[in-house]
């Protein structure tokens, strides 16, 4: 018989703001009539994408499959100058959903490379976000894990900056690393605030609970940071894509109250579909008749304006 008789909800999830307007700008643009497209999955989550579908826009993966007029949606992660050029020269309406955070990342580097210094970008090398930023400074030398570091030059004139959702913690442990490397270091903390709220809110919530489940991509550097947060305060943690991934009630035995948080780009849809199936497969008989209850009511006292899913007036914010 299953034990679970509550679920708390980190106070600020869903989508950051930047995912969100980009998604919503998409939406706009559909609704005008314009023959919408993303450049790239506005967010990696299927649910999202399917909904864009149905509204008719479409996931590209270059702007060679855009026709000329139509319009093309860059997400919040930004782009290369090279790609805004292009979509111009193609006769396309770009449409910058690109978060204001990254573009403040963007003139700082661009600001960087004009004063000739040797920059070292925290980041993850692949992710789109750190490929845009490198259009702004091809030269970056981009590192990640600490022992990556090593990598990193020697010279008198270094600067260090940061994709958005990286921790806190290591890009402070970076500069004092970059300190013995240079001679002059400028550092530029662009660490997303939403990104520092959303571990503080982690945190807390895991304070509070016997076992957290974290919900977001697998090799998403954020999702995965939340997931080490709550070791430190001290709670097991699991860390999910989705609803789907929770069939095994094992991990919820002798557990009494559950704590769930996603990452920045996952829907705060799919948190509630998980705080709700959590009762269903692991609840004592009373939690598992009155899930969805349960659910809603965990959603009401967490869910801020920063957890909704969209800013359009035209769409229900509640759930
Ligand atoms: S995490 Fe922060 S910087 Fe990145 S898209 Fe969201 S709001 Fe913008």
């Amino acid at each position: 018989m299953g034990t679970v008789t509550d679920i708390r909800i980190a106070k600020r999830t869903g989508f950051c703001y930047g995912v969100r307007e980009a998604i919503d700008m998409a939406k706009e643009a559909s609704a005008a009539g314009k023959a919408t497209h993303t450049l790239g999955q506005v967010v990696h989550n299927e649910g999202v994408v399917q909904d864009l579908q149905a509204l008719g826009i479409r996931t590209v993966e270059t702007l060679d499959d855009v026709d000329h007029g139509s319009a093309v949606v860059i997400r919040a992660h930004g782009v290369r100058p090279e790609v805004m050029e292009r979509a111009a020269a193609r006769g396309l309406e770009v449409i910058d959903g690109t978060c204001t955070w990254v573009i403040q990342e963007q003139r700082e580097l661009a600001k960087l490379v004009e004063e000739g210094y040797t920059i070292v970008l925290l980041g993850t090398p692949k992710h789109p976000e750190v490929v845009g930023l490198l259009g702004f400074s091809p030269d970056a030398v981009v590192v990640d894990e600490e022992d990556d570091w090593d990598r990193i030059p020697r010279r008198k004139k270094m600067a260090l900056i940061s994709q958005s959702t990286q921790p806190p913690w290591k890009f402070e442990k970076l500069a004092a690393f970059m300190v013995g490397r240079s001679h002059e270091l400028k550092i530029i903390n662009t660490v997303c605030p939403v990104t520092i709220r959303r571990q503080e809110d982690t945190l807390e919530a895991a304070r509070e609970v016997d076992l957290m489940v974290v919900v977001g991509g697998r090799s998403s550097a954020n999702t995965k940071e939340l997931t080490r947060l709550c070791g430190i305060a001290g709670t097991a943690a699991i860390q999910i894509e989705s609803v789907r991934d929770l069939d095994d009630p094992g991990p919820f035995a002798d557990r009494r109250i559950i704590g769930v948080t996603g990452g920045t780009s996952t829907p705060i849809e799919d948190l509630h579909a998980v705080a709700q199936r959590i009762l269903e497969i692991a609840g004592t008989p009373a939690a598992q008749a009155r899930a969805a209850q349960l659910a809603d009511a965990a959603f009401a006292v967490a869910a801020t304006p920063a957890g909704r899913t969209t800013s359009l007036p035209t769409q229900s914010t509640a759930l």
